[in-house]
């Protein structure tokens, strides 16, 4: 499966910029992992909007969600014009009812609930789910895909959190929010350092670890130099348009 970053700033877009979206493609399924604000736009650059099968949301805080309204207008002009002729499907937790009852314009997008105990299936993709801490409802996914048997782990937002291990196992890569710098009180604001999100890597025995949801102070090739001394794996930091291929 290919996971290509959409958007990685965490809070707010920076300059020509979008926060948090991932495009998940494997065969000729296409899964957006949040909607960040800006996400629309940039999604344009890879796909077309047609083309997008589902959407998955952690939360329903602004900068994972603010697009969400216009990707189903998206669908309305897609399917106005032929482009498209099935609904978009968006799925996000109902542990947030009102946050959850914003996700649906049929008949152009559809909401669906997912169970967090459960395990969603979109063509290729199997999804689970662990609850992160967080100021909001918020869940971790892990992404599995059959057609390589391989998967990752987005940890969405959270605070340093063991429960996040045992999602991780036999993952070849975590995409975790590093918001803050080594050091910083991320867990104040529910948030994970560079550090703690190394951590989290080296719990989880993933082989790469990928750097979203990045700050908007600092220098943020530092995240990786102090995520390096907690994880032996490889450390990259989020850009737009990096493509991840786990095969
Ligand atoms: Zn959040
Ligand atoms: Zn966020």
């Amino acid at each position: 499966m290919k996971i290509t970053v959409i958007g990685y700033w965490g809070g707010y877009p920076g300059p020509d910029g979008a926060t948090s979206a991932y495009l998940l493609e494997e065969e000729d399924v296409k899964v957006l992992l949040d909607c960040g604000s800006g996400a629309v736009s940039k999604l344009q650059k890879y796909i077309e909007t047609a083309d997008l099968d589902a959407l998955i949301l952690t939360h329903y805080h602004h900068d994972h969600v603010a697009d969400v309204g216009v990707l189903q207008y998206s669908r309305v002009v897609d399917m106005n014009l032929e482009r498209s002729t099935r609904p978009l499907k968006i799925y996000g937790h109902t542990g947030d009812p009102e946050g959850f009852q914003r996700l649906g314009k049929e008949p152009y997008a559809i909401a669906e609930a997912y169970d967090p105990a459960g395990v969603l299936t979109i063509g290729p993709f199997t999804f689970t789910f662990q609850e992160t801490s967080h100021p909001a409802v918020c869940y971790a996914i892990k992404v599995e895909s059959s057609v390589s048997g391989k998967s990752f782990v987005y940890t969405g937002d959270t605070t340093y959190n063991k429960k996040l291990v045992p999602l991780m196992k036999g993952s070849e890569l975590l995409i975790a929010e590093a918001s803050f710098y080594d050091g910083q009180e991320a867990e104040k604001y529910g948030h994970m350092t560079s550090s703690e999100a190394a951590r989290l890597a080296a719990a989880g025995e993933v082989e790469k670890l990928l750097l979203s949801h990045l700050p908007h102070f600092g220098e943020h090739k530092d995240l990786v130099t102090e995520a390096e001394k907690h994880f032996s794996g490889e450390v990259a930091l989020a850009y737009e348009g990096l493509e991840n291929e786990i095969k």
